[in-house]
């Protein structure tokens, strides 16, 4: 077996691989170990025909003002950010309507909420500190309404928005907190974006950023072990290689940490939590048309089903081959449902029925179509026995040198954005271990 050493062991070459792998190639030797044949993980690109296809809908949460955007500066790299148009939200029984992504004053002005009782409520969370929000961290967002009084249509509105943010649709277990949390991040730094290109553009960025600090990038290298001595992770074992480092990052998903980590070095709570920790799944659906059949540049919403969508080549056009169009939707649901095939299906079916009602020139433009049943969208479901404190934290008791990062470890937001924040708060706490 070969020997090899290395001062930063990153495990997964997902995005959030790829993010603190740049990051830390800027202060030692860098090996990335990605186990299958492409980078990107549950963000990977697919190019079909000329088409390039994220994986479902993916816009960044901030943009710019992101932790991604705060990295992205901080290794001297860019991406061109695309700010989204006007949203839209097509509801069961009504015409098309604006639907407000960001700012006080669009939201206040909408017709989808009532006019006072939506001032009052956002006036009260821009004041909100993080305490308050901390208070509401384990209550429904169900039992939050009942509390509060909430109407029908303000009801509605924030259900829509919990799906949308924190991709979260299921007000018995959505965290009221974690809601208002991410309304006031919102409210104060603004909503999604693009990135221009896709996500390949920031694939790019971070693997030139590592090769350029002469970092490792490895595909088709599956680690099979992390050792463990006398309390400090040392190696990883691979098929043919152990890689000797002086620290190990872990960019997995935790749920499957324990493929890689024997158990027994870890105190019972942590390897439960991480076990049970409930991720989000659901149905994506994408269609290849061979024109552009609807002007929308913004995001896409619906009620009946929960779903949203995006057109993101009214966005980047270069995504698509010229003059075509892209057209992507996502519909979240219960993990159990898409482990049910009979299940799945039906679902499936009444989400795409409702989307062709929407747009019916989908079909006479269709050139292909990509339906994903996809058991993990985010590592973790914002909900109420999981909301941002009490999910696993980027270190393990008694176990020095290993790190934890991605989507599925503490950072505040949702989805990609808990990678980011997450990858963020790893990179500051290994950097803070190499000075003390
Ligand atoms: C359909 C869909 C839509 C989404 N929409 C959005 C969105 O709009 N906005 C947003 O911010 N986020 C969105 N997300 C979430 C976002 O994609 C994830 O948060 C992010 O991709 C997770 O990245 P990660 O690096 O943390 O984990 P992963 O992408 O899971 O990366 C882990 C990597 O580790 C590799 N790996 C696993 N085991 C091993 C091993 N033993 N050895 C070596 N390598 C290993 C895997 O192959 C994988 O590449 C969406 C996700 C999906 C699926």
């Amino acid at each position: 077996m070969k020997n090899e050493k290395f001062d930063f062991i990153i495990i997964g070459g997902g995005i959030a691989g790829l993010h603190i792998g740049a990051l830390l190639s800027q202060h030692g030797k860098v090996v990335i170990l990605e186990k299958s044949h492409e980078y990107g993980g549950r963000a990977r690109v697919e190019n079909l025909d000329g088409f390039k296809l994220d994986y479902g809908v993916h816009p960044i949460r901030f943009g710019p003002n992101s932790a991604l955007g705060t990295s992205l500066l901080e290794i001297n790299k860019s991406v061109s950010f695309i700010k989204p148009g006007k949203s839209w939200a097509f509801l069961k029984n009504e015409e098309k309507t604006f639907y407000p992504t960001g700012g006080l004053l669009a939201i206040i002005k909408s017709s989808m909420v009532p006019f006072i009782p939506t001032l009052k409520l956002l006036l009260n969370v821009k004041k909100m500190e993080e305490k308050d929000f901390r208070s509401l961290y384990e209550i429904s967002l169900e039992d939050w309404f009942e509390k509060m009084n909430i109407g029908p249509e303000l009801r509605k509105f924030l259900t829509m928005t919990s799906s949308a943010i924190q991709v979260n649709p299921f007000i018995n277990r959505s965290s009221a907190g974690e809601l208002l949390h991410n309304i006031n991040r919102v409210l104060s730094i603004g909503s999604v974006y693009y990135p221009k290109g896709g996500w390949e553009s920031l694939f790019t960025q971070f693997t030139q950023k590592i090769k350029e600090n002469q970092g490792d990038l490895r595909l088709r290298s599956e680690v099979k072990e992390i050792i463990v001595e006398d309390g400090i992770a040392t190696n990883v074992k691979l098929e043919d290689v152990i890689i000797k480092g002086k620290h190990i990052i872990s960019t997995i998903p935790v749920q499957n940490l324990f493929s890689i980590l024997n158990e027994d070095l870890c105190n019972k709570d942590f390897v439960s939590k991480c076990r049970n920790l409930r991720h989000t799944a659901g149905i994506s659906i994408d269609f290849c048309l061979d024109k552009k059949i609807s002007n929308i540049d913004g995001m896409i919403f619906m009620d009946e089903p929960l779903a949203f969508g995006i057109i993101p080549s009214n966005l980047s056009p270069e995504i698509t081959p010229e003059n075509k169009s892209l057209m992507s939707f996502l519909r979240v649901t219960n993990i159990e449902d898409i482990q049910n095939k009979s299940r799945a299906d039906k679902l499936y079916q009444e989400f795409r029925d409702r989307i062709l009602e929407i747009f019916p020139d989908i079909e006479k433009s269709l050139i292909q179509e990509r339906p994903l049943f996809l058991n993990m969208i985010d590592g973790v479901e914002i909900n109420i026995d999981q909301h941002q404190y009490k999910r696993p934290g980027n270190q393990i008791d008694n176990i020095s040198n290993l790190w934890l990062c991605g989507d599925s470890v503490g950072g505040e937001g949702a989805g990609g954005d808990v990678g980011h924040t997450s990858v963020r708060d790893c990179y500051e706490k290994i950097l803070g271990s190499i000075t003390n």
